[in-house]
């Protein structure tokens, strides 16, 4: 029999900044999925990371199920009256609609599920981030399912040696393309390094694997709440499902894509690039000039539609050294100020509250003779670049 797992986090409020969030209102949030949800999931688990809670929810009623959203929503919802009491900052700074709609894409929380084949042993991890973008995980992602140097299991196991398929959303067109690695590795990487764009949706088994023919094995949420309100209202902080072991990457190389603090979109005010910092949750709180960005990652087993766990899986000393390259990293940033690339290009900066502080000398700007103005049209170049 099939199994869902749902996945949906959301902002509502935060302490006392963006730096976490407060135990009445995760406990809030809990009650209601406990007391409403009984007779909609199996099982469930509320998490939080940096400022924001995070419900991970097992059921048989399929992805898209509206009333498993609505249930996360108004969990949200009960949450956020309790952080307008208490003031905490930002309280309900992710529900963007009033009323639910059916659906719960795009109206501000990032959601991620998967309905699956469950094996005899289903383990999985889910991996939340804090101040940071949906693209943050095309690199990690990419590692587990596609890099031999981090998964030697594409070389070892039989069941993993056809590799994978990429889905690839491209968030500003709103398209999708499946590419499978490694066949069109180079072509996935072309992509996917551009991050702010790009972004790895889903990885699927190829029809032909052993053991999980056409399932989908990981997911990532994507949803940019600059997109959906038209400014910079938050970060799209994400989180994504993976399936590890049996014909998927082992636990430890799902764990090994994480040990090198790779940069990434976010951190303070949503607009600066820093390293990624695997922590253990009880230090995902954001001190450090909101930051720097961080990772938890909690291990689960799924059984009968019960999870056992989770467990903290960066709770361990084996961290320390990428947590030290990150925060020497942010030591280097940091000297960097308001200047690129520590803070995000320009054209990241378009949903900043930047263009309103500049708009004051729209129109002083004077032409300069002796230079040309620059087409935005970019040709494609035919010629070999040396
Ligand atoms: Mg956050």
């Amino acid at each position: 029999m099939k199994a869902t797992i749902t996945h949906i986090k959301a902002d509502i409020g935060s302490l006392p900044g963006h730096t976490t969030v407060y135990g009445p209102v995760v406990e809030a949030v809990r009650k209601y999925v406990k007391e409403k949800g009984e007779s909609l999931l199996s099982d469930f688990h509320i998490s939080y990371v940096g400022d924001d809670i995070q419900i991970t929810m097992v059921h048989n009623k399929g992805v898209d199920c509206p009333e498993i959203h609505e249930l996360a929503w108004n969990a949200f919802k009960s949450g956020t009256d309790l952080a307008r009491k208490v003031g905490l900052y930002g309280a309900g700074q992710d529900l963007l609609k009033d009323s639910f709609s059916g659906n719960i894409k795009g109206m501000g929380p990032g959601i991620a599920e998967m309905e699956i084949t469950p094996r005899k042993s289903e383990p999985f991890i889910v991996y939340m981030m804090d101040k940071t973008e949906p693209g943050a995980f095309n690199y990690p992602i990419f590692k587990m399912f596609a890099d031999p140097y981090n998964t030697p299991g594409l070389v070892i196991d039989s069941n993993m040696h056809d590799g994978f398929i990429f889905e690839i959303w491209d968030i500003v067109e709103a398209k999708r393309i499946f590419l499978s690695a490694p066949e069109h590795m180079y072509d996935i990487l072309g992509m996917i390094g551009s991050k702010g764009r790009y972004v790895i949706k889903r990885v699927h088994t190829k029809p032909n694997h052993e053991k999980l023919p056409d399932e989908n094995v990981a997911v990532i949420t994507t949803d940019k709440l600059s997109f959906i309100a038209g400014e910079y209202v938050g970060k799209d902080d994400p989180a994504g499902i993976v399936r590890i072991q049996s014909g998927l990457p082992a636990s430890g190389e799902a764990m090994e894509a994480f040990s090198h603090p790779y940069l990434v979109s976010g951190w303070m005010r949503g607009s600066f690039n820093g390293p990624l910092m695997p922590v253990a949750m009880k230090d995902a709180k954001m001190t450090r000039f909101d930051g720097p960005p961080r990772v938890v990652g909690l291990g689960f087993v799924l059984k009968d539609g019960k999870l056992a766990g989770p467990v903290d899986m960066f709770d361990d000393p084996a961290f320390d050294g990428a947590r030290r390259t990150a925060v020497k990293v942010v030591d280097y940033l940091r000297r960097m100020g308001p200047f690129e690339p520590h803070r995000v290009p320009e054209e990241d900066m378009e949903y900043t509250t930047l263009p309103r502080v500049l708009e004051k000398y729209k129109g002083q700007f004077e032409a300069v003779p002796d230079i040309q103005k620059k087409k935005k049209e970019v040709k494609l170049s035919t010629k070999d670049v040396d």
